[in-house]
């Protein structure tokens, strides 16, 4: 039989990375496309002797053509940490924007379906706890973390109204915090921020006084219950996480014993807009997908840490692993 094929934009991230093993491994043909601003290659080479993967060294922003037919788009392109959209702002407005209309144009043309990253972001700094997805959110447009999460919310807007004016099938996942291995050491995010920094002898940098919360999923859980919203009919907004909240100095506290670290704690200025507090409601993904997540932090962060640790000592120092300068028009 003619094996499904797939496109997976931001396929050399962290996630689309994971996406682009899970479809191999399912018997897909997997079409993946990254600029390479924020993905890197090593996620991805494993893959390149196969078959069935090919890649397309192309910014989802500008047209996008892709020869033959194809099933299934899955739009992962964006930069995803605070420190990546506040170095790349306009780029960040780009691929929401521009880069999910072209998915969408291109899946009219395939008589495709599309499936698209969205986010926790888009609840903003949430006056709703757990937040479900009636919820509309706390935004603040120009804030720092306006480029991404209203990028977001315009996906979400542009995404229902192709399927509701072009009776196009979509599904839209809204990640909340997902971690483990191919995460970038220094794309600024809590986890990296605080095993780089255990890994190489540095103090903690903890935000605030630590008492915002965060829920972190594992990547294996986060990727199965995107494909199963993918294989279902359900074209509304689902939440995807895991709802074991903890508190960010917790959180390091927990990493100093994973690590051994003698390091200690220091704190730093709270960025601005950061979310006080943040946990899915995952009723939906329940109900609708009979998905949980299966893998504790304890498992999770053991596994993280295995990868982290397998980085070399230039990996481990390396001040940048971004390619910024080459795209920033
Ligand atoms: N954070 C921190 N130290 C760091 C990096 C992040 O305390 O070195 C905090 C950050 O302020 C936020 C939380 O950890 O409250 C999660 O940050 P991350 O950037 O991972 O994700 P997001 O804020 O988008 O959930």
């Amino acid at each position: 039989m003619e094996k499904k094929r797939v496109l997976i934009t931001g396929a050399a991230g962290f996630l689309g990375s994971h996406l682009c093993d899970r479809f191999i491994k399912d018997g897909f043909h997997v079409i993946a496309m990254d600029n390479l601003i924020t993905g890197r290659l090593s996620n991805i080479e494993h893959l390149f002797p196969n078959e069935n993967f090919e890649f397309y060294h192309q910014d989802v922003s500008q047209f996008i053509h892709v020869p033959g037919k194809l099933d299934y788009i899955l739009h992962f392109a964006s930069p995803a940490s605070p420190i990546d959209y506040l170095k790349i702002p306009i780029q960040t407005l780009k691929v929401g924007s521009l880069g999910i209309h072209n998915c969408l144009g291109l899946a009219r043309v395939k008589n495709a379906r599309v499936l698209i990253a969205s986010t926790s972001e888009v609840y903003g700094d949430p006056e709703v706890h757990p937040q479900t997805e009636e919820y509309w959110g706390n935004v603040n447009p120009i804030g720092p973390r306006g480029v991404y999460d209203e990028a977001k919310r315009f996906q979400e807007a542009m995404t229902m109204a192709y399927h509701t004016y072009h009776g196009l099938e979509t599904r839209i996942v809204r990640i909340f915090n997902t971690y483990g291995p191919r995460m970038r050491l220094n794309d600024g995010r809590v986890l990296p921020a605080f095993i780089g920094q255990s890994l190489r002898g540095e103090d903690l940098t903890v935000f605030g006084d630590g008492s915002q919360t965060r829920a972190f999923c594992y990547v294996d859980d986060l990727i199965e219950g995107i494909v199963r919203l993918l294989f279902s009919d359900y074209s509304d907004p689902v939440n995807i996480g895991n709802p074991d909240e903890i508190t960010i100095g917790e959180f390091a506290e927990e990493i100093i014993k994973l690590t051994g670290t003698s390091q200690k704690v220091i704190y730093k200025d709270l960025p601005v807009n950061d979310p006080k507090q943040r946990q899915p409601d995952i009723t939906k993904a329940k109900e609708i997908l009979d998905w949980s997540p299966k893998v504790s932090r304890e498992e999770g962060l053991k596994l993280t840490y295995e990868y982290f640790k397998s980085l070399s000592e230039e990996e481990l120092h390396h001040k940048e692993h971004n390619n910024f300068d080459a795209y920033i028009k």
